[in-house]
């Protein structure tokens, strides 16, 4: 896949990585980039800063109504959506005394979100007979690693759900991309850090934390060479591969 003239949902857009992303998608030439974030006004000015081909919406994607909103006025405006982007996510620091409520929105935000946006986008994709997902998920969601419970857990379900995904669909011409980055130079990574989360330290401790543009970089190869796993990480990539 390349991306000129292609018409592409970023969620989580506002974000460090989202950002990164749309910033890239309106370099390489696609037509239209919607960024949806919870904050919406930060969608908006990303998308301000981005160029014209991109502009900027709240949503929450946690809301399945609203993700379903979101998909139906971007094919209407502007005919259908090649790309979609479900990038949104939170790190939910802890262990087993994380309480139920942070278990439930580390599930909500990153699993049951990857879920809306499939259930949303599927229908017009297989009519038209392709299109692309990508989920980012985390080398949380492929390594174990020592790190956050509910990041852990919740991350290995996004890849296991993204790569169900890519399975059932694959023979209809859909595709779908699971992004796993390790560390990224983000506020996700800056606030893990202010609030003491593990997972953030041993990022950190690492020394192999990249930019938002390297991991947009990533992305860009992975979806031309139409790889499932992108693993921006070369130190994540030789474990998968150890593993496969
Ligand atoms: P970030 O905190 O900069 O961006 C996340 C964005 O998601 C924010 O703009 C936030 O407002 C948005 N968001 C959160 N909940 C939302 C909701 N309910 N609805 C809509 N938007 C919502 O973090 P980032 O590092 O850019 O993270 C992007 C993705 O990359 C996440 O899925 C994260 O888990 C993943 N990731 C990050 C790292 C890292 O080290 N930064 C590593 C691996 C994976």
């Amino acid at each position: 896949m390349n991306l000129t003239d292609r018409v592409v949902v970023v969620t989580g857009g506002a974000g460090g990585i989202g950002a990164a992303l749309v910033r890239r998608f309106v370099a390489e030439g696609a037509a239209a980039v919607v960024v949806a974030d919870l904050a919406a006004d930060a969608a908006r000015a990303v998308a301000e800063s981005a160029g014209p081909q991109a502009h900027g919406v709240g949503l929450d994607v946690t809301d399945e109504d609203q993700v379903r909103a979101l998909v139906d006025d971007t094919e209407r405006q502007y005919g259908r959506i090649d790309l979609f982007c479900a990038n949104a996510g939170v790190a939910t620091g802890g262990g087993i005394e994380v309480d139920d409520a942070g278990w439930d929105r580390a599930w909500r935000v990153n699993v049951l979100s990857h879920v809306y946006a499939a259930r949303a986008v599927l229908p017009a994709m297989l009519a038209r007979g392709g299109g692309h997902l990508l989920m980012t998920c985390s080398a949380a969601g492929v390594l174990t690693a020592v790190g956050d419970a509910a990041y852990t857990a919740t991350k290995h379900a996004s890849v296991g759900f993204a790569e169900w995904l890519a399975i059932t669909y694959r023979d209809r011409g859909v595709r779908v991309h699971a992004l796993c980055p390790q560390g990224v130079d983000t506020p996700m990574l800056a606030d893990g850090l202010a609030a003491g989360h593990l997972g953030a330290k041993v990022i950190a401790a690492s020394g192999v934390v990249l930019t938002p543009d390297q991991v947009a970089d990533a992305v860009i190869a992975g979806l031309a060479e139409e790889r499932f796993l992108i693993l921006p990480h070369p130190e994540v990539a030789d474990y998968a591969r150890r593993r496969a």
